[in-house]
């Protein structure tokens, strides 16, 4: 539906998703959703209450029992289906995503594809729960596993991966009969909704597939829910290590995955030109707003002047314009509010004596003026004690680090505590064995920037970057979202 606001600007209206159908809920709260390029309202969101999240519950937990008894064979044929759906649907997925979010509309499909191979993955699940059969354990008897669904799982969700989250979440969730109740960010609602009716199209049953839009108010009701059985998160680190404490105290399973701070060591064996290349796609790409985002380049050995002299000819030339118009670097930040909190750690890494070689602040882009764009920025000099080293910032801005040799690298990394992803260049295979054997951090690359594995391998990092034992997505996924249940049992003759 599309109203008027007072503005008379053309705004969206959006909904909930409960029961298979769309619901305006009853809290009576709305939250402005802008598109970031034109600095305009685009979107009214509701916000959830207590009310709203406990019908959305009861309808995941009356969808529950029938779906978790159908065969996992047949909730992979509507997974395919959804799959198809997905795929016919990309670009307008994608179109919805960037008008939300700002992100390049090219990084608007790539992120719907990363969705959709989890729904890919998702599709084996009957192999997935296959287990393990232990014949004749003794004298009549045998043993053998079952991975039974949990219930109602919620998930919240962050703003920079719209579609691609909540698809890894509800798409391994629901593949192993549970259902689902997500509450994504209110700056990048949407997607979630077509993803619901999508779900609705490729036969899913009714109230398997939720979404409840809102706040922390929402998010509470879902913690303090008797009927929700676990909680899947992605957020910062402080939303995660809440959301995980809460939830555990309750008795619930959690996996939160927080925030991140990743590094990207340069060798002086490297190729510079690659390693350049990596940089500026990993630190620049969707406006440095991305868990898998590089924000600390660590220079190793005498490569530093050089490589920051390259940067620095890039990060000038950085194409930057609104999501939709082709050939671009990147877009606007998501609010004017992140513009702001981004632009106060430029000022910060300034004042504690960092060099700013390229200065990203009042960057504007002719004919969007509104828009909440930040140009590049590129520090050098960058030491341990500075916040903009310590703290995640969440945008186009990259610090280098220098160091003597690969040890203090190492050293310097594994001092974070965020550990969500990390990367060496080299052309040393034993440096590259030594830095991921004993580099602690979740997720390695080796020449290969932002190293996001694999839909059938598991998503997460380490220490404050993930709260909980499992990673997301892949076999680990099946173990969080199943009970494991032993069964032993014989049969005597005598019986018989
Ligand atoms: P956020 O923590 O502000 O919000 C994430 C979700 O949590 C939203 O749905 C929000 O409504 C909810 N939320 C926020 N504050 C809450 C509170 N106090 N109580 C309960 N719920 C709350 O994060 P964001 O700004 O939307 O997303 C960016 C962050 O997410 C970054 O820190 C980024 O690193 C992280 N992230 C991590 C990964 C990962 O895989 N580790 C992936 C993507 C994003």
């Amino acid at each position: 539906m599309i109203v008027v606001n007072q503005s008379a600007t053309r705004v969206r209206e959006l909904s909930h998703f409960i029961d298979g159908q769309h619901a305006e809920g009853a809290s009576g709260q709305f939250d402005d959703v802008f598109d970031p390029a034109q600095g305009k309202i685009s979107a009214r969101v509701p916000l959830a209450n207590a009310a709203d999240v406990a019908t959305a519950v009861a309808a995941a937990n009356a969808a529950f029992p029938a779906w978790s008894e159908t065969p996992p064979i047949k909730r992979a044929r509507l997974m395919f289906k959804f799959k198809q759906l997905l795929e016919e649907h990309q670009d307008e997925l994608a179109e919805l995503i960037t008008r939300d979010h700002g992100k390049l509309f090219s990084d608007s499909k790539g992120e719907v594809q990363r969705g959709i191979e989890v729904v890919e993955f998702a599709c084996g699940i009957p192999n997935l729960l296959k287990t393990d059969f232990s014949d004749q354990i003794s004298a009549d008897m045998d043993s053998w596993n079952l991975r039974q669904p949990i219930g109602v799982v919620a998930g919240v969700t962050p703003f920079n991966f719209p579609a691609m989250i909540p698809l890894w979440m509800a798409a391994m969730a629901a593949a192993c009969g549970n259902t689902i109740v997500l509450k994504p960010s209110s700056r990048t609602p949407s997607a979630s909704i077509r993803l619901a009716e999508l779900f609705i199209e490729a036969g899913f049953p009714k109230g398997v597939f939720n979404v409840v839009q809102g706040h922390k108010e929402a998010v509470d009701a879902l913690i303090e829910h008797p009927d929700v059985a676990a909680i899947t998160v992605v957020s910062s680190t402080e939303t995660a290590e809440y959301i995980y404490g809460e939830g555990a105290k309750r008795g619930k399973r959690v996996q939160a995955l927080g925030g991140a701070k990743n590094h990207l060591v340069v060798m002086p064996d490297a190729n510079l030109d690659q390693a350049v290349d990596a940089l500026i796609n990993s630190a620049y790409g969707s406006a440095g707003e991305r868990c898998m985002a590089t924000s600390v380049a660590v220079a190793v050995g005498n490569i530093a002047d050089e490589l920051v002299e390259r940067l620095a000819s890039r990060v000038r030339s950085l194409r930057i314009g609104g999501g939709m118009e082709p050939n671009l670097d990147m877009g606007p930040l998501v609010t004017a509010a992140h513009r702001a909190k981004v632009s106060g750690y430029i000022d910060a890494g300034v004042a504690a004596g960092a060099r700013l070689v390229v200065d990203g602040r009042g960057y504007a882009v002719p004919g969007l003026d509104a828009g909440f764009f930040l140009g590049g920025s590129l520090f050098d000099h960058v030491t341990p004690e500075m916040s903009i080293w310590r703290e995640e910032i969440f945008g186009p801005v990259l610090s280098v680090v220098r160091v003597p040799d690969l040890a203090s690298a190492i050293a310097l990394v594994n001092s974070h505590e965020l550990a969500n992803c990390v990367t060496l260049f080299t052309s040393d295979g034993g440096a590259a064995r030594t830095f991921s054997r004993k580099i602690q951090v979740g997720m390695v690359g080796i020449n290969v920037p932002s190293p996001v594995p694999v839909a059938w391998h598991s998503f997460g990092g380490w220490k404050r970057s993930l709260f909980g034992d499992h990673h997301q997505y892949g076999q680990e996924a099946v173990r969080f979202l199943t009970r494991y249940k032993s069964v032993t049992q014989r049969w005597p003759d005598s019986i018989a």
